[in-house]
């Protein structure tokens, strides 16, 4: 197991925090989460993917004026599960086979640098987790990502 006690909790507050505080549109981030949950691993890595997974709702969302995340985390077993569901356009059926690899983005330049995913896929592997992106049944996109509690 890697040495940090990460307060999983507390990197998605901070995410939450930094994105809704930094955008000027209107941005309703609801979460439902346990009262504990705890991995082990790298609290800065983890918030590194988890604040891009909240930025990137954000700009999918930006000018909508329900504008909506839903992030819901659960533990079963030795695995913790946090879902992050948007209601923006959700993702092409073409791109999602790309999303992970470096420099893709469909954000005008200046705006993406098409790293993110590619560096959170990167992250969460040494973690031994999974992210998965999936489109929801009524629009909008989902990220799922899945963390071993004991780490790697
Ligand atoms: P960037 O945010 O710089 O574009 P990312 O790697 O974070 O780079 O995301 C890559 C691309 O994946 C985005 O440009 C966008 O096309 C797509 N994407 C990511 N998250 C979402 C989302 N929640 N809804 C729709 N598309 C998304
Ligand atoms: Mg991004």
């Amino acid at each position: 197991a890697q040495p940090e006690e990460v307060d999983l909790n507390e990197v998605v507050e901070r995410s939450v925090r930094w994105v809704t505080q930094s955008s000027s549109d209107k941005f309703a981030v609801d979460c439902d989460l346990p009262d504990k949950l705890h991995c082990r691993g790298s609290s800065g890595q983890l918030q590194q993917v988890v604040m891009n997974l909240v930025q990137n709702a954000c700009d999918a969302t930006a000018g909508r004026r329900d504008a909506r995340l839903s992030i819901t985390g659960r533990q079963q077993g030795g695995e913790i599960v946090l879902r992050f569901a948007d209601n923006g356009p959700g993702i092409p059926e073409a791109n999602l086979a790309h999303l992970f690899e470096p420099f893709f983005t469909t954000k005008p330049v200046g705006q993406g640098t098409g790293l993110g995913l590619s560096i959170s896929y990167g992250i969460v592997e040494r973690h031994g987790g999974r992210l998965i992106a999936a489109n929801l049944p009524d629009g909008g996109a989902e990220f799922i990502l899945t963390l071993p509690v004991e780490g790697k």
